[in-house]
């Protein structure tokens, strides 16, 4: 008889990472899972269109037998075998987040034999995930630096709510883990403010851009205008790059359907200056993104904001896999978390 792991979805923040992480370490441990109340403190709990994706990708990648996999299911059961390397595409069918599938599948393809090319259709640029840019100038470089060798590239990008975006990585074998620490913030060695139209007024970006000059005192050749002509619909994102020599943090704000152009401005130098202010390396998000690649690499440390729930939970997932000690020290508005094994 299969012997499976329970995970209650609605613990901690009660969202989809605690799907996302699980699935991912379900196949690199080989443990069946049964995971209920998923995303049960969601206000539209269960598996949405994108979380359906990710569990069907995660299954295709180990040729996992599932239970309970369908739209608004609560209940799934999980029993992974071994992780297959290969040419995958994964579509969501939707506009809903493709990155947040990427991070599905990835831990699994980095411990395959072989690498994979696997193509990502669906949202690249959604609130609430990480957008593409973040994934490939903040959250990959980071892996790199560990060891792990992954490539993307942007084909085109998919907004809310047309979606249609696609991009691809390749994902080799992680041979060489390193155990990076990142504690001290460094210098700001460059910064950068983008502002994405796709289908829209040109005057929007510009806008963005003159709040970040003023709020935060950018000079006009840091900041630029892009001009999306290969999207599926109209999008608008405002993203401020950080470049310290660790680590490139990548700060996003999303322009929407009556919402200013220069709240969406106000909202990125808020954002911008909480990380400057904090002066620590490692960003929120990044945080708790981090978690689970350190975890695999064995080991690692870095300062960053206080942990979100989101990032708590993830952790306390974790922990259900590995044998790991995974310790958050919060001094004065930062927190150091060391990851190690026991
Ligand atoms: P759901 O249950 O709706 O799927 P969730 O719990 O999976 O929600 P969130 O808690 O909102 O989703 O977080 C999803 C992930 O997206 C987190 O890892 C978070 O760090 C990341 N994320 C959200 N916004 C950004 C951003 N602006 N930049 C980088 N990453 C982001």
């Amino acid at each position: 008889m299969t012997v499976f792991l329970t995970i209650d979805g609605s613990q901690g923040e009660g969202g989809g990472q605690i799907l996302r992480s699980s699935l991912a370490l379900s196949i690199i441990t080989g443990t069946p899972i049964h995971i209920e109340n998923i995303r049960a403190r969601r206000r539209r709990p269960g598996l949405m269109r994108q979380h359906l994706t990710a569990v069907l990708a995660a299954a295709e990648v180990c040729q996992g037998h599932l239970e309970g996999a369908a739209v608004r299911s609560r209940e799934l059961w999980f029993q992974p075998d071994a992780v297959r390397a290969g040419k995958y595409c994964f579509s969501v069918g939707t506009a809903g987040s493709t990155c947040l599938v990427f991070q599905t599948v990835l831990p699994a393809l980095l411990m395959a034999e072989q690498p994979s090319r696997v193509t990502f259709e669906g949202g690249t640029h959604n609130p609430m995930s990480p957008p593409y840019d973040f994934l490939a100038q903040c959250f990959v470089p980071v892996l790199t630096r560990m060891g792990a060798s992954v490539t993307l590239e942007l084909e085109r990008p998919g907004f809310y709510p047309a979606g249609g975006g696609r991009f691809t990585a390749v994902i080799a074998p992680w041979q060489e883990k390193r155990r990076i620490e990142m504690i001290e913030s460094g210098a700001i060695r460059k910064r950068r403010a983008r502002a994405l139209v796709a289908q829209l007024d040109v005057g929007i970006a510009r806008r963005e851009l003159r709040v970040v000059r003023s709020e935060l005192g950018w000079k006009e050749r840091e900041c630029s205008v892009e001009v999306i002509d290969n999207s599926a619909g109209p999008g608008n994102v405002l993203f401020c790059h950080i470049e310290r020599k660790q680590v490139s943090e990548v700060v996003t704000a999303f322009g929407e359907k009556g919402l200013r152009a220069e709240r969406v401005g106000k909202k990125a130098a808020t954002a911008v200056r909480t990380y400057v202010d904090a002066d620590v390396p490692v960003g929120a998000h990044l945080a708790d993104q981090l978690l689970l690649p350190m975890a695999l690499a064995g080991g690692g440390r870095y300062r960053t904001l206080p942990l979100s729930q989101h990032a708590e939970t993830n952790r306390d997932i974790i922990r259900k896999f590995l044998d790991l000690d995974i310790t958050v020290e919060t001094k004065k508005e930062t927190a150091t978390v060391s990851i190690a094994e026991r």
